[in-house]
């Protein structure tokens, strides 16, 4: 439990103590915090009800932060089972999305595995981003934060503290906490706003009336990313991500079309599309970064805090939350949470980075698919990946114990690799 006697908040002409913009996972789980510690917050969100484009995906070191406020059992969420790895080049209909341009109606080529995904209570559980959002604002609502339905159209740092306007009228904060997403309003104020080179682009359908009992990921090496198909509990969520500055959504949205078209899912199925932004740094953009000030401080996907190579980025919105509410408490207010997320968060964001480039390549995928299909050990560490419970850190080393040394040599030098050209 925080301690509000600690809060850094007393600044006497204050209207609001601590605004916090945006009510997705990062500034949820803070203002919920914050307001338990006894701190008065503002959330400023107009968006809820609302399905976020996402896929849903909680990994369990995910699901574990929020394990007090939120029961999958009860939620309607997915727990996944079983996951089916494709690999290979993909036949598009059309030159521009072209892995590998083939003529119409030829059979996909892929390479495929399928392995488990361990036993009830560890499973990677998949979620409606209403229903999970919805749940943890609840929990900051019922903890004491006020749910402000508004959307912010500006912020003024100024001596005496933060000035968050609305349509409605101007509040004044003595700290502002920018959880407002990818194309955050408060980043593009306070600091550097993100470059192509810095996102992702990510892209597809939620189909209504279809679900699945596993989750299919398909690696492509160009455009570099991969293709998700992640089922709810009555659609499917399916997108395809790469690098922003490396393709456009119509290159996108035909890849996964064609994707679609191949694993049998009508595309005449009634399909509601989303193009959103995902964070995804270059492992030099980190030092960059500036994600706290003064009075403010950036959480989730508005400081960078996502995968760049899975593009997970619930479990780095809820830690930025969690490492938020905690600096507030203390006596190093933003200055300790900017030195916490990159004491915490950065080596593991920065180690997915320099992975990304060469993971994606058709050598190394062919390499993994090799050993999925020789080694139980490896299809083990696959599965504890995509659950969220092996990190980078040490990924290399476990390869190793699989004897799987090739594998393990590759994923190795594709860090060394990045490390050195970097
Ligand atoms: C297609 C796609 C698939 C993904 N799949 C996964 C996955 O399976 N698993 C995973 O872990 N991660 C996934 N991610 C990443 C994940 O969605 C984000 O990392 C995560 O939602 C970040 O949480 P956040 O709280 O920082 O921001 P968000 O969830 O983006 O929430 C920001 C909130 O701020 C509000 N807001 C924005 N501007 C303003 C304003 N001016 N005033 C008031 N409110 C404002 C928005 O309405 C929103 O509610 C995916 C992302 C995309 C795009």
């Amino acid at each position: 439990m925080l301690d509000a006697r600690k809060l850094q908040v007393a600044h006497s002409a204050m209207v609001t103590d601590i605004a916090i913009v945006g009510a997705g996972p990062a500034g949820a789980l803070a203002a919920g915090q914050l307001a338990r510690a006894g701190a008065r917050v503002r959330l400023f969100d107009a968006s809820h009800p609302r399905e976020k484009p996402c896929g849903g995906g909680i990994t369990r070191r995910a699901a574990a932060l929020v394990a007090s406020t939120w029961n999958p059992v009860d939620a309607p969420a997915v727990c996944i089972r079983s996951a089916r790895f494709e690999a290979g080049p993909l036949m598009t209909t059309g030159a521009t999305a072209a892995d590998l341009p083939a003529p119409r109606g030829r059979r996909d080529p892929a390479r495929v595995v399928q392995f488990p995904l361990h036993g009830p209570g560890e499973e990677l559980v998949v979620v409606d981003r209403a229903s999970f959002d919805g749940s943890l604002l609840a929990g900051a609502v019922s903890a004491g934060a006020v749910h402000v339905r508004e959307r912010v159209i500006e912020v003024a740092p100024g001596p005496q503290g933060v000035d968050v306007r609305t349509r409605s009228g101007t509040t004044r904060a003595s700290i502002l906490v920018g959880a407002d997403g990818a194309a955050s309003l408060v980043r593009r104020r306070l600091t550097v706003p993100f470059g192509r080179s810095d996102l992702s682009m990510a892209t597809g359908y939620f189909i209504r009336g279809l679900t699945d009992s596993r989750v299919v990921i398909r690696c492509l090496s160009r455009p570099a990313g991969y293709i998700w198909s992640f089922p709810r509990a009555n659609h499917l969520a399916v997108g395809i991500c790469a690098q922003a500055n490396a393709t456009d959504v119509a290159t996108l949205r035909d890849v996964v079309r064609t994707w679609m078209a191949g694993a049998g899912i009508p595309l005449t199925a009634p399909l509601d599309s989303y193009s959103w932004p995902i964070p995804s740094l270059l492992p030099t953009a980190f030092d960059r970064q500036e994600i706290a000030g003064q009075r403010w401080m950036l959480l989730g996907d508005a400081a960078g805090l996502a995968d760049p190579l899975t593009r997970e980025g619930i479990y780095f919105a809820l830690r930025s939350g969690e490492l938020a509410a905690q600096a507030l408490s203390g006596s190093g207010g933003c200055t300790r949470y900017e030195t916490s997320v990159r004491d915490e968060l950065y080596g593991e964001l920065r180690r997915a980075s320099q992975l990304k480039a060469g993971f994606f390549t058709s050598g190394f995928t062919e390499l993994l698919v090799d050993a999925l299909e020789r080694s139980e050990a490896v299809r083990e560490v696959m599965s504890d990946l995509i659950r969220g419970v092996q990190s980078y850190r040490g990924l290399a080393r476990r390869l190793m114990g699989t004897l799987e040394v090739g594998l393990a040599w590759r994923l190795l030098s594709l860090e060394l690799g990045s490390r050195l050209s970097a």
